[in-house]
């Protein structure tokens, strides 16, 4: 009935709920087959990504659907992100998915039998306290608009709430454990009535900080883990010294690549400009410090020059950072702030032709 059809609309209201508040843990209450887990992987502002469901053989299914793609290695994002799958039941107090940001409760609520409803309230909201919480459930009044619904519209609804049931339910929460709700919705067609609403119905709780630690000054819960955890991955990220080391390791020999290319290919044409002009004084141009050169069977490229690349400049930091990591690394050789390395067969014998091989040293080179 609905284009994008509506799982997928009430997963998009989660990621732009995300892009717009930024929360750093999250966690998908009732995750089902991971898809939205899988989609808010890639907003890299999440740091801390859970999932919790009662049914473990389609997590353990589906979870390594969650694992970093090889892309993820090659550029490493800046941020961490640890993804956390679970399998428990909301009902049940579990520390490891306490304090969050943003709980996501999408088409879950109804699965639960009234008695399990108060406690999940009391659990989320009382116990997990996230700073805000996306609860979305079946709108009962627009039932009459699906086609061919009759009574629920899930065999494993428990209920269905009209928008004045779930309504009355929001506030008692935020009433009784200090948050304050916006209502709100997804699927509705031009020609729908206002007042049926939406076809799913979302309440977006916020967690009013001062009523809310006054709430909950007097409770006291045993912090011990009841859910297993079933998986956990860690997506490579520059925080870790070694990624943040090879990545740039990376850059620094891909940018004296670059500048042994454009060197040679400049050479070759300065060759075949002085074998056909004879024109030997083109060769030596002003220095501004970053331009290779050629000494001995080395090519000699200036650290500044090699700095000068957006990727090395934004991974390094700073020159001297620079410098520290490669005269720690083996695979190059820095002599003062020079990165030397030795030219191939091929590259001798292409610039050596017609006699013009000698060396352009500091003070007569080749420019690029
Ligand atoms: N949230 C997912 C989505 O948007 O596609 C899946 C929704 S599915 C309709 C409801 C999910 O809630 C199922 O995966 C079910 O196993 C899970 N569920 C039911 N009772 C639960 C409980 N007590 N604790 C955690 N998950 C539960």
């Amino acid at each position: 009935m609905f284009s994008p059809p509506l799982y997928k609309q009430r997963h998009d209201f989660v990621i732009q709920f995300v892009k717009d508040h930024k929360p750093k843990k999250v966690v998908d209450l009732g995750c089902g087959d991971l898809k939205l887990l899988r989609k808010l992987r890639f907003h890299r502002e999440i740091q801390l990504l859970a999932g919790v469901d009662t049914n473990s053989s389609v997590i353990t299914k589906k979870k390594h659907s969650l694992s970093p793609l090889p892309t993820e290695y090659l550029q490493p994002p800046v941020h961490p992100l640890t993804v956390e799958l679970y399998h428990g039941s909301v009902t049940k107090r579990e520390p490891r998915i306490k304090g969050y940001d943003l709980a996501t409760c999408i088409e879950l609520v109804e699965h639960l039998h009234p008695a399990e409803v108060e406690k999940f309230a009391e659990v989320l909201f009382g116990y997990m306290a996230p700073s805000a919480a996306v609860i979305s459930t079946p709108n009962a009044d627009y039932n009459p608009l699906l086609p061919g619904c009759s009574g629920f519209r899930h065999l494993d609804h428990k209920f269905e709430w009209t928008q004045a049931e779930f309504c009355s339910w929001a506030l008692e929460i935020c009433r009784s454990y200090g948050y304050r709700v916006e209502f709100t919705g997804v699927g509705r067609h031009p020609s729908d009535e206002e007042s049926v609403g939406f076809c799913s119905q979302i309440g977006v709780f916020y967690k009013d900080t001062s009523r809310c630690s006054m709430l909950l000054r007097n409770e006291a819960y045993e912090d011990v883990p009841v859910y297993s955890l079933l998986y956990k991955v860690e997506y490579p990220s520059l925080c870790d010294n070694n990624i943040l080391h090879r990545t740039l390791m990376n850059e620094v020999l891909y940018a004296v690549e670059c500048v042994r290319r454009q060197w040679l290919e400049a050479l070759q044409k300065e060759i075949g400009d002085v074998q056909s002009s004879d024109d030997s004084a083109s060769r030596v141009s002003e220095d501004d410090g970053q331009e290779p050169y050629w000494l001995g069977g080395d090519l000699c490229v200036p650290l500044a020059r090699v700095f000068s690349f957006p990727k090395v400049r934004e991974l390094s930091g700073n020159m001297q950072r620079l410098r520290g990591i490669l005269l720690d690394d083996s695979r190059v050789r820095l002599i003062g702030d020079v990165m030397v390395s030795p030219a191939s067969e091929e590259e001798l014998t292409d610039t050596c032709e017609g006699g013009a091989c000698r060396d352009y040293g500091p003070a007569e080179h080749v420019s690029l």
